[in-house]
């Protein structure tokens, strides 16, 4: 049902062009991708086997002729030959190009990030705790201590970076891991638009209390652009987070802070529209998928590991245990839910679909 979706929103987009200029085939796709906006294109063909994305590209081609669909589906079966490091290398040389497709990179990336064989391959051995207490947290991850700047950190990530494994909470030493702000989350982590949102943004109120997630040092706390009044904690884990748009600092630079300690009160400082927490999680100044790793549904950690795995512009951050379930003839997501002990909303939230959407047999989705 949601391929048939797609491939209308394809036609018609080929249809309302065809009497303008002529664009190339490659640029007529990345259109194509950005037009369908936040849905996952790929995911609409990751369920089929590659018989039957060929079968369904010659059935397309033997009734429409070459399309922005047939091209899509040419590109999409390229990329499933391809190996990981071909992919990386292709996303770069898309990240040279006149116009950056983003679109396009973000579902490369997403593909690539639901490949799930290889990264098993890519877990580590050594699980990083850090310092417990030490007065500069993770330090000898960090090249130096640098206070006010929220993003310090300009090195590329070396090989030593490639696949890496950090404990998120330790009930004794970490501290229990707490969300920033118990509310609901009004804007996801990804590309939007052609810009990169590197957070998650939570709703709240003026002077609602904003906590520390895990235990840590204030490196930040101070104006600083867009953020407005921003609080960027370093933990020991070697994890940074950064709460933005506040209306209070409750902190100062410097200062040691427990999980769940309040760091600022909400706001709308900075580049804002209405009172939000922009809520950041970055390693080594690279900002990764909060949602990967937290639950703003349920208000939890979903795993009490954070795998890492590096990509040619930062990394793919996925918990310990990530698991694919592959829909089949009469499954709803209700059962699949309660198949593996979990809810429609965190299946949802996890697989960006809407939880009274179609599912349709062979679509993968992530239930872990
Ligand atoms: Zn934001």
């Amino acid at each position: 049902m949601r391929l048939l979706t797609l491939i209308a929103a394809l036609f018609c987009f080929n249809f309302s062009f065809a009497g303008g200029a002529e664009p190339g085939p490659k640029r007529d796709t990345v259109d194509a991708v950005v037009m369908y906006g936040e849905e996952l294109l790929f995911d609409a063909v990751t369920g089929l086997n590659d018989n039957q994305v060929r079968d369904l590209r010659d059935s397309v081609l033997k009734f429409h002729g070459v399309s922005t669909f047939s091209n899509y589906l040419d590109l999409y079966i390229s990329l499933t030959s391809k190996t990981e490091e071909e992919l990386v290398n292709y996303i770069d040389s898309l990240f040279e190009t006149e116009e950056v497709p983003y679109a396009l990179i973000n579902q490369i990336n997403i593909f690539l990030a639901n490949r799930p064989e290889e990264f098993i391959v890519a877990i580590p051995k050594d699980l990083f705790i850090g310092k417990i207490g030490s007065p500069i947290p993770a330090e000898e991850m960090y090249p130096k201590w640098i206070v006010g700047n929220p993003n310090p950190y300009e090195w590329n990530l070396g090989a030593e970076d490639t696949a890496l494994s950090i404990l998120l909470t330790d009930h004794k030493d970490l501290g229990e891991f707490q969300v920033p702000v118990k509310n609901v989350m009004t804007s996801k982590f990804g590309w939007r638009d052609g810009r990169m949102h590197n957070g998650v943004d939570i709703d709240l109120e003026v002077w609602d209390p904003v906590v520390s997630v895990l235990p840590g040092v204030v490196r930040v706390a101070r104006v600083s652009g867009g953020y407005g009044r921003v609080v960027v904690v370093r933990h020991y884990n070697g994890l940074e987070t950064l709460y933005a748009h506040l209306h209070r600092f409750k902190v100062k630079e410097g200062d040691k802070v427990d999980a769940g300690q309040v760091v600022g009160l909400g706001g709308s400082s900075g580049h804002s529209t209405g009172s939000h927490l922009h809520f950041e999680i970055r390693f080594k100044g690279k900002p990764l998928n909060p949602l990967s790793f937290i639950s703003f549904d349920e208000n939890s950690l979903v795993n009490d590991t954070l795998m890492l795995k590096r990509t040619k512009n930062g990394y793919v951050s996925y918990p310990k245990g990530i698991l694919i379930y592959t829909v089949k003839r009469g499954d709803s997501l209700f059962e699949i839910a309660r198949l593996y002990g979990t809810t429609t909303y965190r299946l949802a939230e996890l697989n960006g679909i809407r939880r009274n959407g179609y599912l349709y047999v062979g679509q993968r989705l992530r239930v872990i």
